[in-house]
């Protein structure tokens, strides 16, 4: 397999030009035309340079191999091919304040989460920083736009696989992110959802990206947490909440909760009210989202009415709290079901997910 360009900081980059004998001021074309997503073929420099490229690095890191539209909402999901063959999925959300793209920061996952799809070959491979980069990359080139502009305004690391599980190219991959030279995001745009693994928790908070940090908790005790998630053997929900603590102190950032309801499970008032025990005082969010049940898994969403039951006795409690639409139901919007359903389409005859390709 080729290299891949776009796992290169800008200043990588500087040192590549300079040891093929060219002018400094090339990386910052080559880094500008990658961010504007244009492939190597089509970077504008000289065509010495670009043959050189070509010879290493990948020219389409991450290519669109379908785009399915919600007839409901508007959301894309975005399957996409990676250069060994892999499969990866990514979401395009439509919102007031703009649009938000979900990426993936792995091939699979191995947290083993029993309401996660993506969860359920297990982990294949992580993704490079260039390839996490490569999925936004994508999909502004296909939306258009200008490079002020872009489609993609907001980013959720919150697809397939755990951030933390691959820490050093997620890091590289926000900081390109946010490079002031590239996309320039900023990292008040930008969340990463964690199933809580506290010690990268704790090694984020001293790297000076100030995002939101989502931890994934499903659950008020340590018991009931190990259930639904095999990640709560190894870290104590009091542990995660003293990272969270530490997250704060660090930058200043108040911190979220996701908490997908789960019939019979976690969803009771009984359980809004002891969630609002352990996070009274905090400097928090809980984002609520019932269950968007997946196919080879035994569990069920909570009632629209019990979801909502949930989210008053929260704020009753002063606890601030959204109960969340699920998007894209009709394309397999959760986390690895777009993916599960192509893997297994190979071994069985089953369609694509009901919507319309592009
Ligand atoms: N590994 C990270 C990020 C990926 S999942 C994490 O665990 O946080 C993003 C969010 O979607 C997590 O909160 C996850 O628990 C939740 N999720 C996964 N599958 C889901 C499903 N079928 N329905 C609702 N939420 C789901």
């Amino acid at each position: 397999m080729k290299r891949i360009l776009q796992d290169l900081s800008r200043a990588e980059l500087e040192e590549l030009v300079a040891r093929a004998g060219e002018k400094k001021f090339r990386a910052g074309q080559i880094f500008l035309g990658l961010m504007q997503g244009k492939k190597i073929s089509e970077l504008n420099i000289p065509s010495a340079l670009r043959e050189t490229l070509l010879k290493t690095f990948e020219e389409e890191p991450v290519r669109i191999a379908e785009t399915f539209v919600s007839q409901e909402d508007g959301t894309k999901k975005y399957l996409f091919r990676l250069s060994d063959g892999n499969l990866i999925e990514g979401v395009l959300m439509r919102y007031k304040y703009g649009n938000t793209q979900c990426v993936s920061t792995q091939v699979g996952c191995r947290m083993g989460c029993k309401f996660c799809a993506s969860t359920l070959g297990g982990r294949v491979r992580d993704l490079t920083a260039g390839e996490i980069l490569c999925q936004i990359l994508a999909v502004n080139r296909s939306e258009g736009g200008t490079m002020k502009d872009r489609a993609v305004t907001n980013v959720v690391l919150m697809g397939s696989g755990e951030p933390f599980d691959n820490y050093e190219n997620v890091v590289k991959f926000l900081r390109n992110l946010t490079a002031e030279e590239g996309l320039n995001m900023s990292a008040r745009n930008i969340s990463l959802s964690t199933c809580g693994l506290v010690p990268e928790m704790k090694k984020f908070a001293a790297e000076g990206i100030p995002l939101n940090l989502t931890v994934s908790l499903h659950a008020v005790t340590d018991e009931e947490r190990a259930r639904t998630m095999p990640i709560a053997n190894r870290y104590k929900i009091s542990e995660i909440l003293g990272a969270c603590s530490d997250y704060f102190e660090k930058t200043g950032r108040r911190y979220i909760f996701e908490y997908t309801l789960i019939s019979g499970e976690n969803a009771d008032v009984a359980h809004a009210l002891a969630l609002a025990k352990l996070l009274k005082g905090r400097p928090c969010h809980v984002n609520l989202i019932r269950l968007n049940a997946v196919r080879e898994r035994d569990l069920k969403a909570a009632e629209e009415r019990d979801a909502r039951k949930f989210l008053e006795t929260l704020e009753a409690q002063g606890i601030s709290a959204t109960l969340r639409r699920s998007m894209g139901a009709d394309i397999g919007g959760a986390c690895g079901q777009l993916r599960a359903r192509y893997v297994s389409k190979n071994s069985s005859e089953e369609k694509p997910p009901a919507a319309t390709g592009r």
